[in-house]
């Protein structure tokens, strides 16, 4: 993979912001159709493999992994007791860091709030600036969505429906799994499509009794279907297979790229046709309109590091820079012709926002395993994903859509202690007799995609480049709070019913964001009215404006949206290269 230089007297065929799923499938898709494109990214490019480090040991890292004493990662109280841009309080800290930014692997992968201050009501929002974005340290969960979900109010009558069926993206989540590796196990569920899965993980002692007891509730457990690629990819030369090192648990990736990654799995492949060139270090902050026949002519950009502005010109523009920046971008397009912003006659850019409801967390203890000696548990990158069973025949009387549960059992490098007692020698012996018989799991929900809920540019509060921050106008509602209440229930109900003492159940209702999934700002439809993009992630105004990421979804589903935000972007291209070709853009 050779660096590419920018050069930007020429109108490139395509300029792509954004470098993280959405941004890294486009450039794959659109060079492999043989046109030239330019990625802009704003984050740096980041020598990763030494940023993971996921084989090292705790015990060789100076503080055991643990941040240095200049950097601070929020915590739960912090997103609700304090006003973003986080202050005062936090003057001893130079840096500041999401909540997931708590390790000294991703320190320099998350952003730093300060320099991307946002403003309005809480939220924890989670963003990564650097070449791959926030696929350098995603969770590999990688599920399809159905028609449970895209033909959702056709079951409940709330929101509005997708315009396309799950028969228009399965070939699109096809050629995402085989291009880039998926595990897991075939159940044939309607409401939790199979994925063309390699070599399965398998479940361990308690997990597997969990499986067992809640086929008698009609309840699906099935093993972690992760975007990793357990058997190798023999036209990628970026990735290895997976070893099974059990290093993924750490915040900090994978340092051999079997789990999957922008950068190794779609940019550098991208760059290797000669068709990709990447400019990092390049904040877009505004896309530019020809006044005459009013398409986007290209991306007017700031160095970063120099401060220096610049202008991109492209015959397309795509939009990847993650749900809410791209909300931001069109937003701060702004132009005699697009007075409320670029795509945005419908005034619904930065509205719809949804995502999901983490709660529930709950640990138990599978008594027959106390006492019992050691296996290896934590060889894999992921445990188990309990499917949604909530209104899916039967309605619910309290909350529509559904709910799913990831969790894990056994032996991990670090021992869960949440139930031992004693000091010393005691402690010790307590903890490795309990250590392999914990199990875990935490819930994800839909939350409901409202107009209501929303983020605009704030008046005043900037960022370090001076560009508008983001201002979030967005709460969980009822349906949230009584999905949550049902989690807990239903968390407690399966564990007791398969035999685990409950020792922990968390009660909290986490901040919003913290999933770290949102969706829906710019979201597709069929009626230019109600809608920013057609099926076909097109902007309704402007036809050589595309928006390929999470922005797009019309509702969240329960399930975790990388994979279907890549099948989506797939299709999109496709269809972008096909009109390009015919010269419709
Ligand atoms: C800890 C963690 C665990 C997760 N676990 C899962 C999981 O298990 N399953 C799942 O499906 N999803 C998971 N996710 C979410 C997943 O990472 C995202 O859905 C996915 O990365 C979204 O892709 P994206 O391209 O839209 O955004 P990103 O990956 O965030 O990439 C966007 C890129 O755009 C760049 N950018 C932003 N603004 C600009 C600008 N103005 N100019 C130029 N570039 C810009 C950013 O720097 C970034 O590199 C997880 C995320 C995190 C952080
Ligand atoms: S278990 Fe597999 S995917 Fe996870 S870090 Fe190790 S090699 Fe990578």
């Amino acid at each position: 993979m050779a660096d590419s230089v920018t050069d930007l007297k020429k109108t490139y065929d395509a300029v792509v912001i954004g470098s993280g799923a959405a941004g890294g499938m486009a450039a794959h898709v659109l060079t492999t159709h043989g046109m030239k494109v330019l990625m802009l990214e704003a984050g740096k490019k980041l020598p990763i493999d030494q940023e993971l480090r996921s084989m090292q040991w705790p015990y060789d890292h100076p503080r055991r992994g643990n941040l240095p004493p200049d950097h601070h990662a929020l915590t739960y109280n912090e997103y609700t007791i304090r006003n973003p841009p986080y202050g005062p309080g936090f003057e001893k800290y130079k840096h500041l860091h999401s909540y997931t930014g708590g390790s000294d692997y991703v320190k320099n992968i998350v952003v730093d709030e300060r320099e991307n201050p946002y403003t309005g009501t809480h939220y924890a929002w989670v963003r990564a600036r650097c070449l791959g974005g926030k696929t350098n340290i995603w969770g590999r969960l990688a599920l399809r969505f159905s028609d449970y979900d895209f033909k959702a109010k056709t079951r409940d009558g709330y929101g509005e429906n997708w315009p396309i069926s799950y028969s228009d993206i399965a070939p699109y989540y096809d050629k995402v799994d085989l291009y880039l590796g998926i595990t897991g196990v075939k159940e044939d569920l309607p409401y939790l499509p199979d994925s063309i899965f390699q070599r399965p993980t398998k479940l361990n002692c308690a997990e597997v009794t969990l499986k067992q007891s809640l086929q008698k509730m009609d309840r699906v457990v099935t093993q972690y279907r992760a975007g990793v690629t357990s058997d190798g990819l023999k036209h990628n030369q970026y990735r290895s297979r997976c070893f099974g090192r059990g290093a993924c648990e750490r915040r900090g990736g994978c340092d051999i790229h079997a789990a999957f990654d922008s950068p190794t799995g779609l940019i550098y492949p991208a760059m290797d046709t000669g068709n990709l060139t990447v400019r990092t270090n390049a904040v877009a902050r505004e896309i530019t309109v020809d006044p005459d026949t009013g398409r986007a002519s290209g991306v007017q950009f700031i160095d970063s590091q120099t401060m220096q502005d610049y202008t991109a010109r492209a015959k397309v523009v795509v939009v990847a820079a993650s749900t809410l920046e791209s909300a931001r971008l069109l937003l701060l397009s702004k132009s005699r012709l697009y007075p409320n912003g670029i795509g945005n006659s419908s005034g619904h850019v930065g509205h719809n926002f949804c995502e999901h409801v983490m709660g529930a967390g709950i640990v138990g203890q599978a008594k027959n395993l106390i006492g019992k000696s050691s296996t290896l548990d934590d060889g894999r990158p992921g445990g188990f994903y309990l499917a949604r069973f909530r209104n899916l025949n039967e309605k619910h009387p309290k909350f529509i859509r559904g709910y799913g549960f990831e969790g894990n059992a056994g032996q991990g490098m670090f021992p869960h202690i949440a139930d031992s007692k004693g000091f010393g020698a005691e402690f010790k012996e307590e903890v490795r007799n309990n250590r392999g018989s914990y199990i875990s799991m935490g819930a994800f929900g839909e939350v409901l995609a409202r107009y209501e809920n929303y983020v605009d540019l704030d008046p005043v509060v900037k960022d370090k480049w001076g560009i508008p921050s983001l201002r979030f106008h967005y709460q969980f509602g009822d349906n949230e709070r009584r999905m949550v209440e049902d989690m807990r229930e239903t968390a407690q109900e399966m564990f007791e019913a398969s035999g685990f003492k409950i020792v922990e159940q968390d009660k909290r209702l986490y901040t919003e964001g913290r999933s770290i999934h949102e969706l829906g700002t710019a979201r597709m439809g069929s009626d230019a009215k109600t809608s920013v993009l057609n099926e076909f992630e097109q902007s309704h105004d402007v036809k050589n404006l595309f928006v390929v990421d999470g922005s797009a979804f019309v509702n969240a589903s329960c399930q975790n949206p990388t994979w279907t935000i890549m099948a989506l972007c797939w299709r999109s291209c496709d269809y972008l290269a096909d009109q390009f070709a015919k010269g419709n853009l």
